[in-house]
């Protein structure tokens, strides 16, 4: 039997395995893709000051920074509701840190990551799709998809899978907003100087984060409305980018890889089972409104990675380890889940009446320093 197994090597299951390679451990990791692959493409991920902090204690950040083009810092977010009034500007100077977030290439931080964990004594297996995870009072049982062999057992079982789809036993919420989130790249005609804009719109909300030389962007959108965006010619997108964007951002130059994924609210209720936590988008998946998802997932790591470098081999996934550890994640857990439902009802919502709110909510966040401040910690390390 193993110490612990860890279900699915991605960025947060991957950064747990790092954080506990020093352990005198037994650690197995299981991962469905091949070496250097990243399943369903690259994409931004927006990470927070706090997640750069993490990931420079386990040796990713400078082999990721490195890395050319893989790393831009966002110096400041301008948020902005269309057709309302409200403005608020958070700058990285005023919070005296080096950047608000990072634009990270969700391939790139994969492959630092993988890099790492090579030179570790993690016991690191791709292409190994995991069929079912089940627990029992004294182990762990890992069912692979392929072959005949035997189930691998651990003390403990570590899913991050990206969907927690694996595990028997756990009651999981979900909340459809009926939406879709078109990505696209976006070329503008000056450089971005690592302004991300962050706009409110009758339709949902919009976002355009500095990426290298252009920026990513996340529209939300009913499916209806994503169909006829999608077969818009670049130019036509483009002009509909800009009437959206008014005169907050103009200069829209060129526009490729547009696509599009459902955006739901969906998290494991509580995020533990017999002899299994779950950990990073298997826990829970939020919408990208407000950039928490990612951030909460590699905080699950991080606490999870000390939890278990801080219990005794032989106590290692039993109940009190386990209840511990989820009474630990449960304030950052509920408070990322509450804010970012919350900001969706309060933004996402095309009501009238909501407009004053919301515009008077922006002018005093930028008005109020104490106020602004709270805000732009709560998005740069979190809200415990
Ligand atoms: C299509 C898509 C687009 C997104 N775009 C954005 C974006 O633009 N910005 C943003 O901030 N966030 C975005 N997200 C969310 C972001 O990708 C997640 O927050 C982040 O990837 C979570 O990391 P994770 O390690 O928990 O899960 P994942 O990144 O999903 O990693 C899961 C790992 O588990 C492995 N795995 C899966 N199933 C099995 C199995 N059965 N057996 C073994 N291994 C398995 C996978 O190969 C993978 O390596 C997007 C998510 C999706 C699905």
């Amino acid at each position: 039997m193993h110490d612990i197994v860890i279900v699915g090597a991605g960025p947060v299951g991957g950064a747990l395995a790092l954080a506990i390679a020093d352990a005198d451990l037994d650690v197995v990791a299981l991962d469905a893709r091949e070496e250097g692959a990243a399943p369903r493409g690259d994409r931004s991920l927006a990470l927070s000051h706090g997640a750069r902090l993490i990931f420079e204690r386990l040796g990713v950040w400078s082999r990721l920074s490195a890395a050319k083009n893989a790393v831009t810092p966002i110096t400041t977010i301008d948020i902005s509701q269309a057709g309302g009034f409200g403005v608020t500007r958070l700058r990285a100077d005023e919070q005296e840190v080096p950047a608000l977030g990072y634009v990270v290439s969700y391939l790139a931080l994969q492959r630092a990551i993988d890099a790492e964990l090579a030179r570790t004594r993690t016991d690191l297996r791709f292409g190994a799709p995991v069929k079912a995870v089940d627990g029992t009072p004294s182990y762990a049982a890992v069912t692979l998809t392929n072959g005949n062999d035997a189930p691998v057992t651990a003390r403990l079982a570590v899913v991050a899978d990206g969907t927690g789809a694996a595990v028997a036993g756990v009651a999981r919420e979900r909340r459809d907003y009926g939406q879709l989130a078109l990505i696209a790249k976006v070329w503008m005609a000056a450089p971005h100087d690592g302004v991300a804009f962050e706009r409110f719109t009758p339709n949902g909300p919009m976002a355009l984060l500095p990426e290298s030389d252009h920026y990513g962007l996340v529209w939300t959108m009913t499916p209806a409305v994503a169909e006829r965006t999608l077969a818009l010619s670049d130019d036509a997108f483009l002009g509909e980018l800009a009437h959206h964007f008014g005169a907050r951002v103009e200069g829209f130059a060129r526009v490729a890889e547009r696509k599009t994924f459902p955006l739901a609210l969906e998290f494991a209720r509580p995020a533990t089972t017999s002899r299994c936590v779950l950990i990073g988008n298997a826990a829970q998946a939020l919408h990208p409104i407000a950039g928490q998802g990612f951030n909460l997932g590699i905080r699950d790591a991080f606490e999870l990675a000390q939890a278990i470098n801080t219990t005794a081999r032989d106590a290692l996934g039993d109940r009190a380890m386990l209840s511990d550890y989820a009474a630990r994640r449960l304030v950052d857990r509920y408070a990322g889940i509450a804010f970012t439902h919350g900001l969706m009802q309060l933004f996402a919502s095309d009501w009238s009446l909501l407009r004053w709110p919301r515009g008077l909510a922006l002018t005093l966040l930028d008005a109020v320093p104490p106020a602004k401040r709270a805000f732009t910690r709560a998005m740069l390390f979190g809200l415990s």
